[in-house]
């Protein structure tokens, strides 16, 4: 049997990046950077201003106070967009607001509150003059042109994830568009005579086709579109047929058939038609899981993982296996959940002498994080993942771990609600 980390290692092995494409900027968040981003502008584009306040010269409010305001005469106003074409020489100021560019001769900008702007019967109109209440010191209230992001700059780097701060650099600097790698077209295919389709009466004897909304709703959580097969039943001329809307994905995903039965046919018609490999890997849930690739179309190669039928088998696998394989073909270099490590709530057992990945419940109280089991872990009980905010990872050689003892665990969620 591989480790878990020997089933990866093959399975990022024989997957790489995908090529590059070139996307209106609010649609590629989540997205890996394929260019070097170089700032064609200055961002600010001219010093300005931080306050709503007077533009002066500092040297005229050296020794300003309360009791003895320093007064300058009101030339200008300025607004955010506008240029004032004033020069601000000694004894004068500009009005101005936040974000306007400072006039020529200025070199501080004193605010509001610190003026007598507001005491003023008139307040919030220009007047004639301002009593300035408080000494400025050059530089005060000005931001620089440049200081955020200067012309030539690169600004981001090809490789970086696009998150909404980088959406907003991006438009500091003017691009509406970036190249970006593309996002993987996932086909996911449900398999067995069980399933049924949601909408569907539910005869006697029959399930309905959970897995193929969990696996893609996973796929689409990963940033990757979900090309929605539906079932395919145990025979060979249905899964030949559903495969064959597979040829234009970039990676397929099967769920089910993969076991030992008699039915689970997928194995022994991929293994004749493509190139597939079964593993058992030595983890609980997930043993089963099949690895290889089916021919797509103009001679393409598609990557195809084979993940358990149990629910949660299916899910965990995904979490394992697949989700990182994705990343990379994503173009991301990181590919691991984050992992934090976690005290015991429960005993656990470990009768499977596998690397066993229990449902938990992940909280921290006190800088300390705690687990939680979800009750019941079958590997067909769904609401066990759906309780989980985690996966704590018993150790393959570990019979039982007790409460009290520290465990990794894996995140499959980071919310605002973790963090209690
Ligand atoms: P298999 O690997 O095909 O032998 O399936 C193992 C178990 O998972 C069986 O109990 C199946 O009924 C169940 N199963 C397989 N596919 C699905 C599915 N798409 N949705 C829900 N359960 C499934
Ligand atoms: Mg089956």
């Amino acid at each position: 049997m591989l480790t878990v980390e020997e089933a990866l290692a093959k399975i990022l092995e024989a997957v790489a990046p995908l090529d590059t494409e070139t996307v209106p900027l609010l649609e590629a968040q989540g997205q890996v950077l394929a260019e070097d981003i170089v700032s064609t502008v200055n961002v600010p584009p001219l010093d300005n201003s931080a306050m709503d306040g007077y533009a002066v010269r500092y040297e005229d409010t050296l020794g300003a106070s309360g009791l003895s305001p320093r007064i300058l005469e009101v030339i200008d106003t300025v607004m955010a967009g506008a240029v004032s074409g004033k020069t601000v020489t000694p004894g004068t100021a500009v009005r101005i607001m936040t974000g306007a560019p400072v006039p020529a001769g200025a070199d501080a900008v004193v605010p509001f509150e610190d003026t007598d702007e507001m005491q003023r019967a008139d307040k919030g109109t220009p007047a004639a003059r301002v009593g300035i209440l408080q000494p400025a010191k050059a530089g005060d209230n000005v931001r620089r042109a440049g200081e955020s992001v200067a012309r030539g700059e690169t600004v981001l780097r090809a490789g970086t994830t696009i998150r909404p701060s980088e959406i907003g650099v991006l438009a500091s600097a003017g691009r509406a568009e970036v190249t970006v790698v593309r996002r993987p077209v996932v086909a996911v295919l449900s398999t067995g005579d069980e399933l049924v389709e949601l909408g569907q009466p539910l005869p006697e004897g029959k399930i309905y086709d959970s897995n193929l909304y969990g696996i893609a709703s996973l796929v689409q959580r990963t940033g990757c579109f979900a090309s929605v097969l539906g079932i395919a039943r145990d025979n060979e001329q249905s899964i030949v047929e559903k495969l064959e809307q597979a040829r234009d994905a970039d990676l397929l995903i099967t769920t089910g058939g993969v076991s030992m039965g008699d039915y689970d046919m997928v194995k022994d018609i991929l293994d004749r038609d493509g190139e597939m490999v079964f593993w058992k890997v030595r983890v609980k849930p997930g043993k089963p899981l099949a690895f290889g690739k089916i021919k797509g179309r103009d001679g393409r190669s598609i990557p195809h993982l084979g993940l358990p039928g149990n629910a949660v088998s299916c899910m965990v696998s995904f979490e394992l296996f697949v989700r990182p394989a994705l990343l990379k073909m994503m173009g991301k270099t990181n590919v691991a959940k984050p992992t934090v490590d976690a005290v015991l709530e429960d005993n656990v057992k470990n009768n499977a002498g596998r690397r066993v990945y229990d449902r938990a419940v992940i909280t921290r109280r006190n800088g300390t994080y705690y687990a939680r089991l979800t009750g019941p872990q079958g590997s067909g009980i769904l609401t066990s993942m759906a309780l989980a905010n985690g996966l704590v990872l018993i150790p393959e050689e570990k019979l039982t771990m007790s409460k009290g003892e520290t465990v990794k665990a894996l995140m499959l969620d980071w919310n605002e609600s973790f963090n209690l």
